[in-house]
């Protein structure tokens, strides 16, 4: 029988480190709160340097034993706390919603979404295949083998509690490698939690090391990661300021980088598109929790033909979304994350109408149900001196720009230095072969707003980072090649 727990059984509030809960060396705790009241729900542990480097020694010691496991073995231990993951759906999910604020369907979507890579990364892990060279010389055989890269350190967003570190913790226990993770500060009740599920799964001790530290404390921790050079390989998820950090200050050990950052997605309606079809798609891409996604459309082009009927439709949608706490279930927005996010939007939209944009629905705060809601927005007559334009606004703001002509869209939409999703509307078979080819993104929806599957490979292009997660490339991220020459062979 898998073991079910209650929601309340599932907060922790130590590092897990050598497979023991242990407060931080230095004592400190911080408070996690409800985005949707401030209510505090736990207070955790505040780590520093020590911390990360007790995770370290851990990883290390662990992983000799963890690389020479047969896959099989690895394998077995994945698809437990795949089972435990999905036999606590429920409650893994309600912990998601009360930390992070998303509603609850989403909340226990995420964790499906999560499983869904550990269980695939599981049956990944007995296919690390290598390679036998075609000989090139009498008395010499060639080979490439796979190896586990060692220690990663996986740093993770508030976005997606469960899912963003799930996808990096799978393929790297798959590959062989240990692991010393910090989820984001916003939200580690989920990471750790699941954490603790591992452990249940039978996960050895020190190879799944978690530590938690507050916001002024991340750069501390995650710093003595950075300078060791027994940690081989970071994958991170957040922002782009963040992850060109972590590749200048890692830069001194070489380590190799998994970086999935910033967004600024493009969604690129033509005259030709089914207008239902791509509201519906942009609704389900872009009002995922709230428009907190990196791969939420953050730029929307409509072709003059169809730009105001667009509009309207959008409009009507969504207006009618229902704005409310996770505890409400009709609720499909929650709050945002933070002051900082809601600010953040606040300033967008303000910067937009003062230079000129039409507030079709939304435009304004919800002071009602709490400080950190925001109504979703429809805003027409974007333009591209506009703030929203050129940074991510990671809220339910949609700004649509008007183009006459295909190529003016693709320069539009590749006027970023940024290259993760993005999409497009149309019924043309040669429009689609062409737009999709030229758009610079490593993710390009065509008539689809849904792209997110364990099976297909996520990650970016230019300074959206590099790496990709889930499918069958995303082991390769926890692998070396080993090249072996034997010779004296005749
Ligand atoms: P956001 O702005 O969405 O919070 P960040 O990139 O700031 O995104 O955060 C993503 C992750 O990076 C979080 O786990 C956060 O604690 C961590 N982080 C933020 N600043 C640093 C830093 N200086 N060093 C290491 N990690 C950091």
């Amino acid at each position: 029988m898998t073991q079910q727990y209650e929601l309340s059984e599932l907060i922790r509030s130590d590092n897990f480190i050598d497979g023991k809960w242990v407060a931080s060396a230095g004592g400190k705790r911080f408070d996690v709160t409800n985005p949707a009241t401030g209510e505090v729900i736990a207070q955790i542990a505040d780590s520093d340097a020590a911390d990360a480097r007790a995770a370290t020694d851990a990883a290390a010691r662990a992983f000799p034993g963890w690389r020479d496991t047969l896959p099989r073995d690895r394998a077995a231990v994945l698809h437990r706390w795949h089972a435990l993951m999905v036999a606590n759906a429920d409650a893994l999910g309600r912990l998601i919603s009360l930390e992070q604020g998303k509603p609850l369907a989403e909340g226990r979507g995420e964790v499906m979404y999560g499983a869904s890579y550990v269980a695939w990364f599981a049956d990944e892990a007995t296919r690390i295949y290598g390679d036998i060279i075609p000989q090139q010389q009498r008395g010499k055989r060639m080979s490439a083998i796979k190896e586990p890269v060692g220690i990663v350190a996986a740093i993770t967003p508030w976005n997606f509690p469960l899912a963003m570190i799930a996808r990096k913790i799978a393929p790297a226990l798959a590959a062989g490698c240990t692991v010393v993770g910090k989820p984001a500060e916003d939200t580690p009740l989920t990471a750790l939690a699941l954490v603790m599920l591992a452990h249940e799964a039978g996960v050895p001790a020190g190879v799944l090391n978690l530590i938690s530290a507050s916001r002024e404390n991340a750069g501390p921790a995650v710093g003595d990661w950075l300078a060791d050079s027994r940690v081989r390989k970071i994958t991170f998820t957040g922002s782009t300021p963040v992850g060109k950090y972590l590749a200048r200050e890692s830069a001194g050990t070489l380590k190799k980088l998994s970086l999935e950052l910033g967004g600024n997605a493009p969604f690129i309606v033509f005259d030709d598109a089914d207008l239902d079809a791509a509201v519906t798609g942009m609704l389900a891409a872009k009002f995922r929790n709230g428009g907190q996604t990196c791969v939420c459309p953050n730029r929307v082009y409509v072709q003059s033909g169809v730009y105001e009927r667009f509009a309207d439709l959008l409009a009507t949608r969504v207006a009618a979304l229902k704005v409310a706490p996770a505890t409400d279930p009709a609720a499909q927005i929650g709050p945002m994350i933070n002051a900082r996010a809601i600010d953040k939007i606040a300033r967008h939209v303000d910067d937009a109408v003062s230079r000129g944009v039409r507030v079709l629905t939304g435009g304004k705060r919800l002071p009602e149900l709490g400080p950190n809601y925001y109504a979703p927005t429809v805003l027409a007559d974007a333009s591209p001196d506009m703030q929203l334009s050129c940074e991510e606004t990671f809220g339910p703001v949609v700004p649509l720009f008007r183009f006459d002509h295909e190529a003016e869209a693709i320069h539009a939409a590749n006027d970023t230095p940024f290259g993760l999703a993005s999409y497009f509307y149309s019924q043309d078979v040669r429009r689609i072969d062409r737009v999709a080819r030229q758009l610079e993104a490593g993710i390009v929806g065509i008539n689809e707003g849904a792209l997110a599957s364990e099976a297909a490979p996520f990650g970016g292009v230019k300074e959206s980072g590099y790496g990709r997660e889930g499918s069958k490339y995303g082991l390769d991220d926890y692998l070396s090649i080993k090249y072996l020459c034997q010779g004296g062979l005749e």
